[in-house]
C-alpha cells in the first residue's frame, strides 16, 4: 500500500512486513512487548494492570524518545490476526482491566477493523497526538478511551525534537476529535476508567514555557469539561539525546523546580482532573524492558 495514514502522509510503499516510511514498518501488526503495566495512570493500571501491547514503529520518533529500541531499530515480530487474537485473550485472562494499545497510530486503520468487536474490556488508545482526523474517525466507537500525548504547543520544540513543526495545531485538533467521540470521563466503583480522554504531557527540562502553553491550550478546550490532565515528570535523557550534541539541553533530568512550576501553573489555571506525578519516577527502571516479549 501507498501510505497516507497518519499526518506524515509520507505517501510510502509499505508491503506486509516491510515499510519505507518515517514508521518504518509493514502493514501487518508488528508488535515488541505485551505486558500486564501497572505503571499506566491509576484509572488504567488499577490493581491488576494494564492489557499492553507496545507496536513496533512509530510516526512521530521524538529524539528523547523513552522507547527508541522499538519506536526507531522496529524491533518486535509480525504477528497474524489470530496471534493477535490470542495475545487479547491471553491479556484477558490474566485479568487485565484494559487492552491498552501502545503506539498505535500507523496501525489506525487495522486496528479500527480488528475492534469492530469489542474485546468484552475498554479499549484503550494510546498515542503521540500526531493522529490524522480520518484515523480517528475510523475508530470512532470502536475505543473507549483515549490516552494520548500532548507533546508541544509551540513549534519549535515539535521542530526540534520530533521533526514535525507542524504538531501543535494536529494535535489540537486530534484531541477535540478524540473528546467528542468519548465525551467527559467515566469511571467505576474501583475508580477504574471505563470511558474518556486523559491527556499527558511529558514536561522536558528547560522547557518551561511549551509545558504553559500546553496547559493553556488544554483549558481552552477543556476547561470545565471532565477530561484529565497527565503532568509526568519522570524524563530520563535516553537513545539519541546522550549521544548528539544539538539536544544537549536535553541531556538532563527533569528539575524538581521545574516540574513543580508546570504544576503550580496548572494548579493556577484550574486543572480540576488528572495526576500530577512524584518526580523520583524519574528512573530507567520503569521504562520496560522490551527484550522481553512477553512478561
Ligand atoms: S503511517 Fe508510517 S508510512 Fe504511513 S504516512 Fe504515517 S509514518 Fe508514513
Amino acid at each position: 500500500m501507498i501510505c497516507k495514514e497518519c499526518p506524515r502522509r509520507c505517501g510510502a510503499l509499505r508491503r506486509s512486513e516491510s515499510g519505507g516510511g518515517v514508521c518504518g514498518v509493514g502493514v501487518k501488526l508488528k508488535i515488541s512487548k505485551v505486558m500486564l503495566h501497572k505503571w499506566e495512570e491509576p484509572c488504567i493500571s488499577g490493581t491488576n494492570g494494564s492489557g499492553a501491547v507496545f507496536f513496533s514503529g512509530c510516526n512521530l520518533k521524538c529524539a528523547f524518545c523513552q522507547n527508541s529500541d522499538i519506536s526507531f531499530d522496529g524491533n518486535g515480530k509480525y504477528v497474524s490476526r489470530e496471534e493477535f487474537s490470542e495475545i487479547i485473550n491471553e491479556l484477558k485472562s490474566k485479568g487485565a482491566h484494559n487492552i491498552n494499545l501502545v503506539t498505535p497510530s500507523h496501525y489506525a486503520h487495522t486496528l479500527a477493523d480488528i475492534f469492530k468487536e469489542n474485546p468484552g474490556l475498554p479499549v484503550v488508545y494510546n498515542c503521540g497526538g500526531y493522529e490524522s482526523i480520518r484515523s480517528l474517525k475510523e475508530l470512532n466507537g470502536k475505543v473507549q478511551i483515549y490516552l494520548a500525548d500532548f507533546k508541544y504547543a509551540l513549534s519549535f520544540p515539535a521542530e526540534k525534537y520530533s521533526s514535525a513543526a507542524d504538531y501543535p495545531e494536529i494535535c489540537e485538533k486530534a484531541l477535540e476529535e478524540m473528546y467528542n467521540q468519548v465525551g467527559d470521563f467515566e469511571l467505576d466503583e474501583n475508580g477504574l476508567m471505563k470511558k474518556g480522554l486523559i491527556v499527558r504531557h511529558l514536561v522536558l527540562p528547560g522547557n518551561l514555557e511549551n509545558s504553559k502553553r500546553v496547559i493553556d491550550v488544554f483549558m481552552r478546550l477543556f476547561g470545565g469539561k471532565r477530561v484529565m490532565l497527565s503532568l509526568m515528570g519522570q524524563y530520563t535523557p535516553h537513545g539519541k539525546v546522550t549521544s548528539d550534541i544539538r539536544f544537549s539541553e536535553i541531556n538532563k533530568k527533569v528539575s524538581r523546580t521545574l516540574y513543580t512550576k508546570v504544576c503550580d501553573y496548572a494548579a493556577v489555571c484550574g486543572v480540576e482532573y488528572g495526576y500530577f506525578q512524584d518526580i523520583s519516577s524519574a528512573n530507567e527502571k520503569y521504562i520496560p524492558d522490551f527484550n522481553i516479549f512477553k512478561e
